[in-house]
Protein backbone atom coordinates (compact mmCIF):
# COMPACT_ATOMS: atom_id res chain seq x y z
CA UNK A 1 0.00 0.00 0.00
CA UNK A 2 1.32 3.62 -0.88
CA UNK A 3 1.18 6.73 0.93
CA UNK A 4 -2.06 7.15 -1.05
CA UNK A 5 -3.92 4.06 0.75
CA UNK A 6 -5.54 2.27 -2.27
CA UNK A 7 -4.02 3.74 -4.94
CA UNK A 8 -0.40 2.27 -6.27
CA UNK A 9 2.71 4.91 -6.47
CA UNK A 10 4.50 5.40 -9.97
CA UNK A 11 6.43 2.21 -9.49
CA UNK A 12 3.56 0.10 -8.60
CA UNK A 13 1.68 1.90 -11.85
CA UNK A 14 4.18 1.02 -14.17
CA UNK A 15 4.64 -2.73 -12.95
CA UNK A 16 0.64 -3.07 -13.51
CA UNK A 17 1.14 -1.39 -16.95
CA UNK A 18 3.73 -3.98 -18.07
CA UNK A 19 1.42 -6.57 -17.11
CA UNK A 20 -1.72 -5.60 -18.01
CA UNK A 21 0.14 -5.36 -21.54
CA UNK A 22 1.62 -8.63 -21.86
CA UNK A 23 -2.23 -10.20 -20.45
CA UNK A 24 -3.79 -8.24 -23.51
CA UNK A 25 -1.21 -8.90 -25.88
CA UNK A 26 -0.42 -5.51 -26.78
CA UNK A 27 3.17 -3.78 -27.30
CA UNK A 28 4.37 -1.22 -24.79
CA UNK A 29 5.23 2.52 -26.25
CA UNK A 30 6.55 5.12 -24.97
CA UNK A 31 5.47 8.76 -26.10
CA UNK A 32 8.14 10.79 -24.93
CA UNK A 33 9.35 12.01 -21.37
CA UNK A 34 8.51 14.36 -19.26
CA UNK A 35 10.80 17.44 -17.21
CA UNK A 36 12.09 15.38 -14.59
CA UNK A 37 13.38 12.67 -17.65
CA UNK A 38 10.27 10.38 -16.47
CA UNK A 39 9.07 8.66 -19.52
CA UNK A 40 5.64 8.73 -20.46
CA UNK A 41 4.08 5.52 -21.14
CA UNK A 42 0.72 3.50 -22.90
CA UNK A 43 -0.27 0.03 -24.14
CA UNK A 44 -1.38 -0.21 -27.67
CA UNK A 45 -3.83 -3.38 -27.40
CA UNK A 46 -4.32 -4.64 -31.18
CA UNK A 47 -7.33 -5.40 -32.85
CA UNK A 48 -8.90 -8.75 -33.57
CA UNK A 49 -9.63 -7.00 -37.25
CA UNK A 50 -6.99 -6.24 -39.57
CA UNK A 51 -6.80 -2.23 -40.39
CA UNK A 52 -9.53 -1.16 -37.41
CA UNK A 53 -9.37 2.23 -36.82
CA UNK A 54 -7.55 3.39 -33.73
CA UNK A 55 -8.74 5.03 -29.99
CA UNK A 56 -6.98 6.38 -27.03
CA UNK A 57 -7.82 6.62 -23.52
CA UNK A 58 -5.81 9.08 -21.56
CA UNK A 59 -5.67 9.66 -18.17
CA UNK A 60 -4.30 11.95 -15.15
CA UNK A 61 -2.74 14.74 -17.10
CA UNK A 62 -3.58 16.55 -14.08
CA UNK A 63 -1.22 15.32 -11.25
CA UNK A 64 -3.96 14.36 -8.77
CA UNK A 65 -6.70 12.89 -10.82
CA UNK A 66 -5.22 9.32 -9.85
CA UNK A 67 -8.58 7.53 -9.62
CA UNK A 68 -8.87 8.63 -13.77
CA UNK A 69 -5.65 6.26 -13.76
CA UNK A 70 -7.42 3.56 -11.94
CA UNK A 71 -10.48 3.74 -14.40
CA UNK A 72 -8.07 3.36 -17.88
CA UNK A 73 -6.24 0.83 -15.67
CA UNK A 74 -9.65 -0.79 -15.74
CA UNK A 75 -9.98 -0.60 -19.45
CA UNK A 76 -7.09 -2.21 -20.03
CA UNK A 77 -7.83 -4.79 -17.61
CA UNK A 78 -10.74 -5.63 -19.80
CA UNK A 79 -9.74 -5.79 -23.02
CA UNK A 80 -7.32 -8.53 -21.43
CA UNK A 81 -9.66 -10.54 -19.87
CA UNK A 82 -11.43 -12.10 -22.74
CA UNK A 83 -14.82 -12.73 -21.80
CA UNK A 84 -17.33 -13.48 -24.29
CA UNK A 85 -20.20 -10.86 -24.94
CA UNK A 86 -18.19 -8.28 -22.74
CA UNK A 87 -18.38 -5.20 -24.31
CA UNK A 88 -14.44 -4.61 -24.06
CA UNK A 89 -14.28 -7.65 -26.36
CA UNK A 90 -16.83 -5.71 -29.06
CA UNK A 91 -14.11 -3.16 -28.71
CA UNK A 92 -11.17 -5.00 -29.30
CA UNK A 93 -13.09 -6.34 -32.73
CA UNK A 94 -13.94 -2.65 -33.75
CA UNK A 95 -10.71 -0.75 -32.88
CA UNK A 96 -6.71 -0.91 -32.20
CA UNK A 97 -7.12 0.75 -28.49
CA UNK A 98 -4.17 2.64 -27.27
CA UNK A 99 -4.14 3.19 -22.96
CA UNK A 100 -2.07 5.88 -21.36
CA UNK A 101 -2.78 5.58 -17.93
CA UNK A 102 -0.97 8.80 -16.59
CA UNK A 103 0.02 11.77 -18.95
CA UNK A 104 1.91 13.70 -16.19
CA UNK A 105 4.30 11.61 -14.58
CA UNK A 106 5.57 14.36 -12.78
CA UNK A 107 2.64 15.49 -10.98
CA UNK A 108 1.48 12.05 -10.36
CA UNK A 109 4.87 11.24 -8.40
CA UNK A 110 4.81 14.74 -7.04
CA UNK A 111 1.06 13.67 -5.52
CA UNK A 112 2.72 10.55 -3.98
CA UNK A 113 5.66 11.71 -2.61
CA UNK A 114 3.42 14.87 -0.76
CA UNK A 115 0.64 12.06 0.57
CA UNK A 116 -1.73 14.02 -1.48
CA UNK A 117 -1.24 16.93 0.39
CA UNK A 118 -0.51 20.14 -1.13
CA UNK A 119 -2.03 23.29 -2.92
CA UNK A 120 -4.07 22.76 -6.67
CA UNK A 121 -0.59 24.58 -8.30
CA UNK A 122 1.45 22.21 -6.69
CA UNK A 123 -0.14 19.07 -7.39
CA UNK A 124 -1.91 19.78 -10.61
CA UNK A 125 0.84 21.01 -12.91
CA UNK A 126 3.94 19.84 -14.39
CA UNK A 127 7.61 20.59 -13.09
CA UNK A 128 7.54 23.94 -14.93
CA UNK A 129 4.20 25.04 -13.19
CA UNK A 130 2.19 24.28 -16.41
CA UNK A 131 -1.21 22.93 -16.58
CA UNK A 132 -0.54 20.63 -19.43
CA UNK A 133 -4.34 20.31 -20.54
CA UNK A 134 -4.10 24.52 -21.65
CA UNK A 135 -1.36 23.74 -23.16
CA UNK A 136 -2.34 22.80 -26.28
CA UNK A 137 -2.37 25.27 -29.81
CA UNK A 138 -5.68 25.99 -30.73
CA UNK A 139 -7.42 24.85 -33.96
CA UNK A 140 -6.42 26.81 -36.86
CA UNK A 141 -9.29 28.35 -38.55
CA UNK A 142 -7.89 28.77 -42.62
CA UNK A 143 -7.50 32.48 -43.04
CA UNK A 144 -8.65 33.98 -39.57
CA UNK A 145 -5.15 32.49 -38.25
CA UNK A 146 -5.02 31.00 -34.94
CA UNK A 147 -7.47 31.63 -32.07
CA UNK A 148 -4.29 31.71 -29.87
CA UNK A 149 -4.53 35.60 -30.06
CA UNK A 150 -8.09 35.79 -28.91
CA UNK A 151 -8.14 33.42 -25.98
CA UNK A 152 -4.48 35.03 -25.11
CA UNK A 153 -6.13 38.59 -24.96
CA UNK A 154 -9.04 37.47 -22.42
CA UNK A 155 -7.53 36.14 -19.07
CA UNK A 156 -10.28 33.57 -18.33
CA UNK A 157 -9.51 31.65 -15.38
CA UNK A 158 -11.68 28.90 -15.69
CA UNK A 159 -9.91 28.17 -19.54
CA UNK A 160 -6.23 28.83 -18.96
CA UNK A 161 -4.76 31.63 -17.50
CA UNK A 162 -1.59 33.79 -18.66
CA UNK A 163 -0.42 34.08 -14.96
CA UNK A 164 2.31 31.80 -13.87
CA UNK A 165 1.14 31.75 -10.47
CA UNK A 166 -1.82 29.95 -11.12
CA UNK A 167 -3.15 26.31 -11.57
CA UNK A 168 -4.54 27.30 -14.98
CA UNK A 169 -1.59 28.70 -16.20
CA UNK A 170 -0.97 27.47 -20.05
CA UNK A 171 2.93 28.23 -20.39
CA UNK A 172 4.66 30.72 -22.10
CA UNK A 173 3.34 29.06 -25.64
CA UNK A 174 1.11 26.49 -27.20
CA UNK A 175 3.51 23.16 -26.95
CA UNK A 176 5.90 24.16 -24.65
CA UNK A 177 5.99 21.40 -22.28
CA UNK A 178 7.55 18.16 -23.32
CA UNK A 179 4.51 15.88 -22.10
CA UNK A 180 1.86 18.02 -24.16
CA UNK A 181 4.10 17.75 -26.87
CA UNK A 182 4.50 14.29 -26.95
CA UNK A 183 0.88 13.70 -26.79
CA UNK A 184 0.35 16.19 -29.33
CA UNK A 185 3.14 14.11 -32.13
CA UNK A 186 1.77 10.82 -31.26
CA UNK A 187 -2.37 11.88 -31.63
CA UNK A 188 -0.74 13.38 -34.84
CA UNK A 189 0.80 10.13 -35.81
CA UNK A 190 -1.86 8.37 -34.93
CA UNK A 191 -5.27 10.15 -35.84
CA UNK A 192 -7.36 8.22 -33.27
CA UNK A 193 -10.90 8.09 -34.17
CA UNK A 194 -12.30 9.15 -30.84
CA UNK A 195 -10.38 9.48 -27.42
CA UNK A 196 -11.97 9.55 -24.00
CA UNK A 197 -9.32 11.62 -21.12
CA UNK A 198 -10.16 10.74 -17.92
CA UNK A 199 -10.48 13.21 -14.84
CA UNK A 200 -11.41 14.16 -11.81
CA UNK A 201 -13.83 15.47 -10.13
CA UNK A 202 -17.24 16.50 -11.32
CA UNK A 203 -18.88 13.41 -12.27
CA UNK A 204 -19.00 14.85 -15.77
CA UNK A 205 -18.90 14.39 -19.56
CA UNK A 206 -17.31 17.45 -21.09
CA UNK A 207 -17.40 17.53 -25.13
CA UNK A 208 -14.99 20.08 -26.78
CA UNK A 209 -16.20 23.21 -28.55
CA UNK A 210 -17.84 22.15 -31.95
CA UNK A 211 -18.35 24.64 -34.45
CA UNK A 212 -21.50 23.04 -36.33
CA UNK A 213 -24.77 21.76 -34.77
CA UNK A 214 -24.60 18.24 -36.39
CA UNK A 215 -21.07 17.53 -34.28
CA UNK A 216 -22.99 18.84 -31.58
CA UNK A 217 -25.57 16.53 -32.21
CA UNK A 218 -22.70 13.71 -32.33
CA UNK A 219 -21.65 14.92 -28.97
CA UNK A 220 -24.66 14.40 -27.21
CA UNK A 221 -25.52 10.58 -28.60
CA UNK A 222 -21.89 9.72 -28.13
CA UNK A 223 -22.53 10.76 -24.45
CA UNK A 224 -25.94 9.65 -24.22
CA UNK A 225 -24.46 6.19 -24.96
CA UNK A 226 -21.35 6.35 -22.14
CA UNK A 227 -24.48 7.39 -19.86
CA UNK A 228 -26.49 4.29 -20.29
CA UNK A 229 -23.62 2.34 -19.62
CA UNK A 230 -23.03 4.07 -16.22
CA UNK A 231 -25.05 2.89 -12.91
CA UNK A 232 -24.55 6.64 -11.46
CA UNK A 233 -25.17 8.64 -14.47
CA UNK A 234 -23.28 11.59 -14.72
CA UNK A 235 -23.83 14.81 -16.45
CA UNK A 236 -23.26 16.23 -19.68
CA UNK A 237 -21.31 19.69 -19.74
CA UNK A 238 -21.93 21.28 -23.31
CA UNK A 239 -21.45 24.82 -24.76
CA UNK A 240 -23.34 23.59 -27.54
CA UNK A 241 -21.49 25.11 -30.38
CA UNK A 242 -19.15 28.47 -30.16
CA UNK A 243 -15.79 28.78 -30.43
CA UNK A 244 -13.88 29.72 -27.33
CA UNK A 245 -10.71 27.82 -27.63
CA UNK A 246 -8.55 26.92 -24.31
CA UNK A 247 -5.37 24.81 -24.98
CA UNK A 248 -7.32 21.64 -23.99
CA UNK A 249 -6.59 18.62 -25.35
CA UNK A 250 -10.10 17.38 -26.60
CA UNK A 251 -10.23 20.93 -28.65
CA UNK A 252 -6.84 19.83 -30.66
CA UNK A 253 -7.92 16.35 -30.90
CA UNK A 254 -11.40 17.00 -32.22
CA UNK A 255 -10.79 20.12 -34.44
CA UNK A 256 -6.98 19.17 -35.89
CA UNK A 257 -6.92 15.01 -36.05
CA UNK A 258 -10.56 14.33 -36.52
CA UNK A 259 -11.45 12.71 -33.78
CA UNK A 260 -14.64 12.54 -31.24
CA UNK A 261 -13.21 13.61 -28.01
CA UNK A 262 -14.26 13.67 -24.69
CA UNK A 263 -13.26 14.80 -21.07
CA UNK A 264 -14.44 12.38 -18.34
CA UNK A 265 -14.28 13.78 -15.20
CA UNK A 266 -14.98 10.78 -12.66
CA UNK A 267 -16.19 10.85 -9.02
CA UNK A 268 -19.18 13.00 -8.66
CA UNK A 269 -18.97 16.59 -6.84
CA UNK A 270 -21.53 15.41 -3.92
CA UNK A 271 -19.27 12.56 -2.80
CA UNK A 272 -16.23 14.55 -3.15
CA UNK A 273 -17.81 16.97 -0.76
CA UNK A 274 -18.69 14.24 1.67
CA UNK A 275 -15.80 12.72 1.76
CA UNK A 276 -13.78 15.73 2.34
CA UNK A 277 -15.40 16.57 5.57
CA UNK A 278 -13.76 13.18 6.44
CA UNK A 279 -10.48 13.01 4.42
CA UNK A 280 -9.63 16.92 4.12
CA UNK A 281 -6.57 16.65 2.03
CA UNK A 282 -6.49 18.03 -1.84
CA UNK A 283 -6.46 13.91 -2.67
CA UNK A 284 -8.95 13.61 -1.16
CA UNK A 285 -11.19 16.07 -2.69
CA UNK A 286 -10.21 14.65 -6.37
CA UNK A 287 -10.30 10.71 -5.44
CA UNK A 288 -12.56 8.30 -3.49
CA UNK A 289 -10.78 6.73 -0.70
CA UNK A 290 -12.24 3.27 -2.39
CA UNK A 291 -11.70 3.97 -6.30
CA UNK A 292 -13.68 0.43 -6.75
CA UNK A 293 -17.11 1.33 -7.37
CA UNK A 294 -16.20 4.88 -9.24
CA UNK A 295 -13.99 2.24 -11.71
CA UNK A 296 -16.62 0.09 -12.05
CA UNK A 297 -19.18 2.75 -12.90
CA UNK A 298 -16.68 4.77 -15.09
CA UNK A 299 -14.73 2.24 -17.41
CA UNK A 300 -17.79 0.84 -19.14
CA UNK A 301 -18.85 4.28 -19.64
CA UNK A 302 -15.51 5.54 -21.44
CA UNK A 303 -15.47 1.70 -23.76
CA UNK A 304 -19.45 2.67 -24.40
CA UNK A 305 -18.28 6.13 -25.54
CA UNK A 306 -15.74 4.74 -27.92
CA UNK A 307 -17.47 1.93 -29.57
CA UNK A 308 -20.85 4.60 -30.06
CA UNK A 309 -18.00 7.06 -31.76
CA UNK A 310 -17.02 4.18 -33.51
CA UNK A 311 -20.06 3.84 -35.52
CA UNK A 312 -19.82 7.39 -37.05
CA UNK A 313 -17.82 9.35 -39.60
CA UNK A 314 -14.62 10.82 -38.41
CA UNK A 315 -15.41 14.60 -37.35
CA UNK A 316 -14.32 16.91 -39.73
CA UNK A 317 -10.76 18.26 -39.56
CA UNK A 318 -10.15 22.22 -39.81
CA UNK A 319 -6.60 21.97 -40.51
ZN1 LIG B 1 -8.28 17.38 -14.64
Amino acid sequence: MSALGAYPDEDARERELDALCAQAGGALVTLGTSVAGRPIRGARVPSTTPGAPRVLVNANIHGPEHVGSRTAMAVLRALGEKRPGERAQELRRAAEVVVVPCVNVDGFARTVASGGRGTLKELRCNEHGVDLNRNFPPPTVGDQGSFWGLVGRRDLVIAGSSDPARATWRGPAPLSEPEAKALYDFALGERFHAAVSLHSFMGTFIPPCVRTAEEARGYRRLVAAARRAQRRRYLRLQWGFFDLFTGELEDFLHHETGTWAVTLECFTLWQTFAQHLRAPTLFARFNPIDPTPVVDNDAPAVIAFLLAALALPHPRRSG
